[in-house]
């Protein structure tokens, strides 16, 4: 006998649980899918998060699986989903779970370039969002990694939180950016002690010393779940979604970085409470139906 839930949630982070938790509180039934690989979890704390600033990534998932204990209907399966069929009744999951809806709340995978000490230092030397990370080290010596297009937005951004900027292209070429020294060789090697950045190395052999970095890598969705339902993507890879979180596909909702590129976790948790409430209005529906 196959179990069945009203919604499959395919990943337990912000969004996802955020999902299960407005699903949680409108009385459905569903199943949250993890795999445990969260985003944040090279970042020791979690920053600008209302009323939880500076919280340990792993920590803040921990009470939202807190809170959810109260709702008898919401399960958990520390597993990863790798296949989900579309049938008459919605979804089959695993070949043994029966849905009718399905929550894509996975996330994306960052991928690093094969630079040495880059892996050791992102998300502790190295950033992405001047938002999470940044404020800790007001007006030290701070770099950036990009092109053009990163440095144009970025050369402003970053101002605010030191005047002490230089630009490393790695390669490309770009403008000149006042007060912003640019460095167009490619980077050999980070130099870091303790996951502390010391400097960055370039293939000339000079050394630029700087206490951290802005760079913001590839991504790619952490799951080719939803593609494979067909749900379409936007130029920038992420799922094509309406308002309410619906993808392309009947059924299938998205919520947090795997539809967006404003991909943080105030935003995850509102985009899964969002989806929620519509998958929660649209099985109600369903029911009321019959
Ligand atoms: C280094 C770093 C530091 C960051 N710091 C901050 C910060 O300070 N503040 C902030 O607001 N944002 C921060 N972010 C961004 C933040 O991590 C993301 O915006 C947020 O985690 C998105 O939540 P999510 O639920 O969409 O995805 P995630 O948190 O990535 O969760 C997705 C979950 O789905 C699981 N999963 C994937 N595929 C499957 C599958 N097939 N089956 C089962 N489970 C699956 C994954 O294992 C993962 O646990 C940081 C990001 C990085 C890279």
């Amino acid at each position: 006998m196959n179990k069945q839930f009203d919604v499959a949630i395919i990943g337990g982070g912000p969004a996802g649980l955020s999902g299960a938790l407005t699903l949680a509180r409108g009385n459905r039934t569903v199943v949250v899918f993890d795999d445990n690989q969260p985003r944040n979890a090279p970042a020791a704390h979690m920053m600008n998060f209302p009323s939880r600033d500076g919280t340990p990534p792993d920590e803040f998932r921990r009470l939202i699986r807190e809170d959810l204990k109260k709702y008898s209907k919401v399960e958990f399966k520390s597993e990863r989903v790798n296949d989900i069929k579309r049938n008459e009744l919605g979804f089959m999951l695993e070949g043994k779970i029966q849905v009718k809806k399905i929550l894509l709340a996975h996330g994306v995978t960052d991928i690093l370039p094969e630079i040495p000490g880059i892996k050791e230092l992102f998300g502790k030397a190295i950033f992405h969002c001047p938002y999470c990370h940044g404020y800790e080290y007001l007006n030290e010596a701070m770099g950036m990694i990009g092109g053009k297009e990163y440095a144009d937005h970025m050369s402003v951004l970053l101002k605010g939180l030191s005047k002490d900027l230089v630009l490393f292209t790695n390669g490309a070429e770009v403008d000149q950016y006042p007060g912003i020294k640019v460095y167009t060789d490619k980077i050999d090697s980070f130099i870091y002690e303790a996951e502390k950045l010391k400097a960055v190395k370039l293939v000339t052999g000079e050394v630029v010393e700087r206490s951290y970095l802005f760079y913001r890598p590839d991504q790619k969705l952490s799951t080719g779940l939803g593609v494979k339902l067909g749900c379409e993507l936007t130029d920038m890879g992420h799922y094509k979604i309406t308002d309410f979180g619906l993808t392309t596909q009947p059924d299938v909702f998205a919520a947090g970085d795997d539809m967006t590129v404003m991909q943080s976790v105030v935003f995850a948790c509102a985009a899964g409470s969002k989806a929620g409430a519509m998958i929660n209005f649209e099985v109600l529906q369903l029911i009321n139906r019959k």
